[in-house]
């Protein structure tokens, strides 16, 4: 395999599947499946997962909600979805961990750096759950954070759409997909990767980031393998 240690983000929202709001369990064993067919092949995997299909701290704040007290929940949010998403990767026979940001310690281990290394280094597939821990932060920041602290190869983010685009494939048909993009180039053409804080902390930090359509089957083992699939972003 190309990348012999990688960081998956998989947004809550991904997890929805069809549904509007949870936790599809359909979706979470299709996961599961794509994730065990790169453990197989020996490569270092971990996780981070949004809150984005239970709770958001922004949505709490338009409703008036104070927006520490909505990231709180935002943040265990995604411990939720963690769980989930271990569960789902034990019934596959995967080995698995889930750290936390926040105390929650009945629940997951604590974010300790030199433990989530030690357990990728025997196969387990680490969870990281509560994002940075911080209010006022999102999971892709988190996602790169911790791609950085664990020396991930590559942050791999599976969407639903299979790249990075001219424009919103979704809304213009004429947008052309990037097979490769620079940092500076997406800065410049203002086009939406992560938000602007994860996006510079990854390139500070010269950390790839792999956009792709984690829905298809096969596409995970095909990105780690080194293909052609989604867009690539480096210096
Ligand atoms: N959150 C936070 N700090 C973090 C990560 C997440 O406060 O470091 C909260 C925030 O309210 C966010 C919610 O958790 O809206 C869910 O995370 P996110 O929106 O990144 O999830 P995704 O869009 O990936 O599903």
């Amino acid at each position: 395999m190309h990348y012999k240690r990688i960081l998956l983000k998989l947004s809550g929202e991904a997890l929805m599947g069809t549904r509007q709001y949870g936790i599809d369990p359909v979706r979470l064993k299709e996961y599961a499946e794509e994730i065990k067919s790169i453990t197989d092949k020996g490569v270092q995997v971990a996780i981070v997962i949004g809150g984005g299909n239970i709770f958001r701290g922004l949505a709490g704040a338009s409703n008036g909600m104070d927006r520490v007290q909505g990231d709180h929940m935002g943040m265990l949010a995604t411990v939720i979805n963690g769980l989930a998403l271990q569960s789902a990767l034990e019934d596959e026979g995967i080995e698995t961990r889930l750290q936390s940001a926040i105390k929650i310690n009945e629940v997951a281990e604590p974010f300790i750096r030199r433990r989530a290394v030690r357990h990728l280094e025997k196969g387990r597939v680490v969870i990281f759950g509560g994002g940075t821990g911080n209010p006022y932060f999102t999971t892709d920041s988190a996602a790169v954070l911790r791609a950085i602290e664990i020396d991930a190869d590559v942050i791999l983010k599976g969407t639903r759409v299979d790249g990075i685009y001219t424009a919103d494939p979704e809304k213009n048909k004429d947008a052309t997909k990037f097979d490769f993009i620079s940092f500076e180039d997406v800065l410049k053409k203002g086009l939406k990767v992560m938000d602007t804080t994860a996006f510079t902390l990854s390139q500070e930090n010269e950390l790839p980031i792999i956009v792709f359509d984690m829905n298809k089957s096969g596409n995970l083992r095909k990105v780690v393998a080194g293909e052609k699939v989604g867009t690539k972003v480096n210096l």
